[in-house]
């Protein structure tokens, strides 16, 4: 909604992986599972964790098997029909001890997966697991712009918390339970923010003749859809380019295909027809509005990326391994409003004081 209305959401390039997400599904398959003797295996029936990671193997840190699974996608070395996931397996443990230490995962990989993790390898992918970036804030959970000056500028009556927000408390990446920081300080601030710049019962600006106009149009303009192209088509494109341009693994050539590849697929958005008309329980309806809001967040995923060119928390570039402070310590900043748009790319300084200096 945010970027829609024009506003800038930075650092969407720092995205933070979990190695083992069931494929498809995107449901965790806890790091506990290698813990108890869960091994990787690629189409090769190959242990290539031990190439990678000769002591740890398996239980090399979080970056680096999420970076090694990658590697072997993408290196042709993958499972399943399109070559696109890993196999976890825990089958060859004693069963009761799975039962025992892991039940919610042989629950999950059941439903999600469908495979009795006791017999079958689990199918699992590098999966996102939080995003450092989004809407800029203060630490007032106050919403920032930028001026034509690059300044920030506060836009009055908006606030967010959250993991929408970026109040850019973690950085480039961020430690496990920081969710916690960014929604209990930054939620109770939020409301000490809205009581101490509104009271109540307080005039509000007149509203626009015209509002609320766009949206109808939009959703209007998604619900007679005739085009040819499905949302679900479209969806899976974006899907895949995201999944093999702009996951863990990131050099310049992955990055200006994938963004070639984004870009051409964000067109097909103009020809999308969906076939369910009505105004209630509308999953197509949604499914197609869903595809422009990911579709935005896409593009200004990989566009950012492709344009940091160093290494820095979560963005770990091959092509540029070393984290370069006196060209890129600062903030990226995206716009995109319209999903079949380029997102135009700026920059905000970092704050380099404490709040009480
Ligand atoms: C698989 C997984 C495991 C994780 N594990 C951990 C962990 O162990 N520790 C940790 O700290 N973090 C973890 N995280 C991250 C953490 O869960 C999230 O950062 C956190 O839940 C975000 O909370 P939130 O309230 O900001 O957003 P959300 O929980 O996403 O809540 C946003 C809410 O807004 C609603 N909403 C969206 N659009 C609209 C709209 N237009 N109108 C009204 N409502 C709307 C949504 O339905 C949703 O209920 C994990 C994340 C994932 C995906």
């Amino acid at each position: 909604m945010v970027a829609r209305a024009g506003l800038p959401i930075e650092d969407p390039e720092f995205v933070q992986f979990h190695p083992t997400g069931i494929y498809g599904a995107g449901c965790l398959m806890t790091e506990g599972c290698r813990g108890e003797g869960g091994i990787l295996r690629n189409s090769e029936g190959e242990r290539f964790m031990e190439r990678y990671a000769p002591n740890a193997k398996d239980l090399a840190s979080r970056d680096v098997v999420s970076r090694s699974m990658t590697l072997e996608i993408l290196e042709g070395r993958g499972v399943g029909p399109e070559k696109d996931h890993i196999y976890l397996h825990l089958n060859h443990l004693p069963p009761e001890q799975i039962h025992e230490r892991l039940p919610g995962i042989l629950e999950t990989a059941h439903i999600f997966a469908g495979v009795d993790a006791t017999k079958e390898p689990i199918p699992v992918t590098p999966t996102v697991h939080y995003n450092m970036g989004g809407i800029p804030t203060d630490w007032r959970a106050q919403v920032l712009t930028q001026d034509a000056q690059g300044a920030d500028k506060k836009i009055k009556g908006l606030l967010a918390c959250g993991e929408a927000a970026c109040a850019s408390v973690h950085g480039a990446n961020r430690l496990g339970a920081n969710s916690l920081l960014d929604l209990v300080v930054f939620g109770r601030r939020a409301a000490e923010t809205t009581r101490e710049d509104y009271m109540p019962g307080q005039a509000q600006r007149d509203l626009a003749p015209n509002a609320g106009e766009e949206s109808i149009a939009m959703l209007d303009r998604l619900r007679f859809s005739t085009g040819s192209t499905p949302t679900a088509k479209i969806r899976t494109e974006m899907q895949v380019a995201m999944q093999k341009y702009a996951a863990v693994f990131r050099r310049q050539d992955y990055l200006e295909m994938g963004c070639d590849v984004l870009h051409e697929a964000s067109q097909k958005i103009t020809d999308i027809g969906i076939s369910d008309r009505g105004n209630i329980w509308n999953t197509d309806l949604v499914e197609a509005m869903e595809l422009d809001n990911l579709m935005i967040q896409a593009k200004m995923t990989m566009f950012a990326a492709e344009n940091r060119k160093e290494s820095r928390g979560a963005h770990a570039r091959d092509d540029f391994t070393e984290r370069l402070d006196d060209t890129w310590m600062k903030h990226t900043m995206t716009y995109l409003s319209d999903p079949t748009d380029k997102p135009k790319i700026t920059f905000r300084d970092v704050i380099h004081t404490t709040l009480d200096d």
